[in-house]
């Protein structure tokens, strides 16, 4: 049996939860909130476990679930602070989804990074999807990127960092060599920037070139 997570809603891309707390169930299909309603992100449907003020209750979407959760909330006097998207004329399209991503700001996406507090983020909170503006802009730097690609850009910089860290290569050359080795151009070359198959085309070519480098 798979170990319950519990994180915080913001960090899971429910950032419109506000504060609630979030323990993944079943390795992540299932969610249960505020330890009174599950909700399956693939079909985004939901059910509570408690009963709330108005009865058993179940939904659809996961917008009628932050409807459900806000009110619960506010019938027992701990209103839920959800972040507000801001505007703008832009228009960005969740490519999971093809839905409108919305703008929001760093802290509610990230809530404990004060260091994005001045950065923005379009974010698809069904998707679990988000990505970062360019500085003192809503222009996004990509893509939205879901869980997985965010976690296979992580897994790429592990791999190929070490080797500009341990001086194999300066990390200009470094970089040639990836640019070279994904066969893209060197200015759209940043590992932010990378597709999921680029992601572990990274840790393969890292692999054939330089074998096991030294993990910390
Ligand atoms: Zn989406």
């Amino acid at each position: 049996m798979s170990k319950p997570m519990k994180g915080a809603a913001g960090q899971m891309g429910l950032g419109s939860f506000g504060d609630g707390n979030v323990v993944l169930l079943d390795g992540g299909m299932r969610l249960r909130l505020d330890d009174r309603v599950d909700f399956w992100p693939g079909t985004q449907t939901w059910k509570t476990v408690i009963d709330g003020p108005e009865g058993p209750a179940d939904g659809s979407s996961l917008a009628s679930l932050l409807d459900y959760l806000k009110r619960t909330r506010e019938a027992q006097g701990r209103p839920v602070s959800a972040p507000l998207a801001r505007r703008s004329d832009r228009v960005v399209i969740c490519d999971y989804c093809g839905r409108h991503a919305a703008l929001y700001g760093g802290l509610d996406v990230y809530p404990d990074r004060k260091d994005l507090a001045e950065r923005q983020f379009w974010v698809c909170w069904g998707c679990d999807a988000w990505v970062g503006c360019k500085k003192n802009s809503d222009e996004p730097f990509g893509e939205l990127a879901d869980e997985a690609l965010r976690a296979a850009r992580v897994a790429a910089h592990r791999a190929f960092d070490p080797i500009w860290e341990q001086e194999l290569m300066s990390k200009l050359e470094a970089y040639e060599w990836l640019a070279l080795t994904l066969n893209m151009p060197r200015e759209e070359c940043r590992i932010g920037l990378l597709k999921l198959e680029d992601c572990s085309r990274v840790n393969q070519a890292v692999w054939e070139r330089f074998g096991a480098l030294a993990l910390d």
